[in-house]
């Protein structure tokens, strides 16, 4: 079984993430792809929502998708997620199901600076999909991580989480750049500072 785990902050999930992982999956025929929300990413500030509604919104978003699934081993275990212990710890539990992290075009140049990044590479692929602003140039990558990085190809979408809390912060709708039940989510719990009682 090809399982692609698709990770990210979610902070919130749009539709980006959901258009990456479905690219993927058509792209390499992956069986299924686990999204899998980071508890605190090495790359980051502190999240503005909580592990627990980030994987709440996630759920929201994938449930019409008979292959998409939730994976909360990050936000579970804590701490800062760096993917080379979750690799080693779910690597155990599924010993036959051959994994691809699916990224973006910004998560792919910064893939030398990941921690362990050279045993990584050994254990999974990435499935690397363009995004704009970031250039997609896999050359220009050190030679342990030449033909590790399969493309999948993706409508571009230029949507990010930052902007998207941004937008809500300010008083801007989202409408679209978020599933539905996504929007509900954020509207129901109050998420980033929304304006209560928005329906638009
Ligand atoms: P933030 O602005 O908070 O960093 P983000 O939109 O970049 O949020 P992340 O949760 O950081 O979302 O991203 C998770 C993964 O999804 C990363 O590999 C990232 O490259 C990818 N990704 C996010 N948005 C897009 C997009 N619009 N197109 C393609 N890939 C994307
Ligand atoms: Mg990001």
């Amino acid at each position: 079984m090809k399982v692609g785990i698709m990770g990210g902050t979610f902070d919130p999930i749009h539709i980006g993430h959901l258009l990456a992982a479905e690219a993927a999956r058509d792209s390499f025929g992956l069986d299924e792809v686990w999204f899998m929300p980071s508890h605190i990413p090495p790359h980051k500030e502190q999240a503005g929502a909580s592990g627990e509604d980030r994987l709440g919104m996630v759920a929201e978003a994938i449930s019409d998708h008979p292959c998409f699934r939730t994976l909360d081993i990050e936000i579970r275990r804590g701490g800062v997620s760096y993917t080379i212990d979750t690799v080693k710890e779910i690597r155990g539990s599924f010993e036959d199901i051959e994994f691809h992290f699916i990224i973006g075009a910004d998560m792919v140049n910064y893939l030398p600076k990941w921690e362990g990044i050279e045993e990584l590479v050994n254990l999974m692929s990435f499935i690397g999909v363009g995004r704009p602003g970031s250039t997609l140039n896999l050359a220009a990558l050190p030679p342990y991580l030449h033909g590790k990085v399969l493309l999948a190809d993706m409508p571009q979408v230029d949507i990010s989480s930052t902007e998207i809390r941004e937008r809500l912060a300010t008083g801007h709708s989202i409408r679209y750049m978020v599933t539905d039940s996504v929007y509900d989510y954020i509207r129901r719990r109050g998420l980033y500072g929304i304006q209560p009682g928005r329906t638009d």
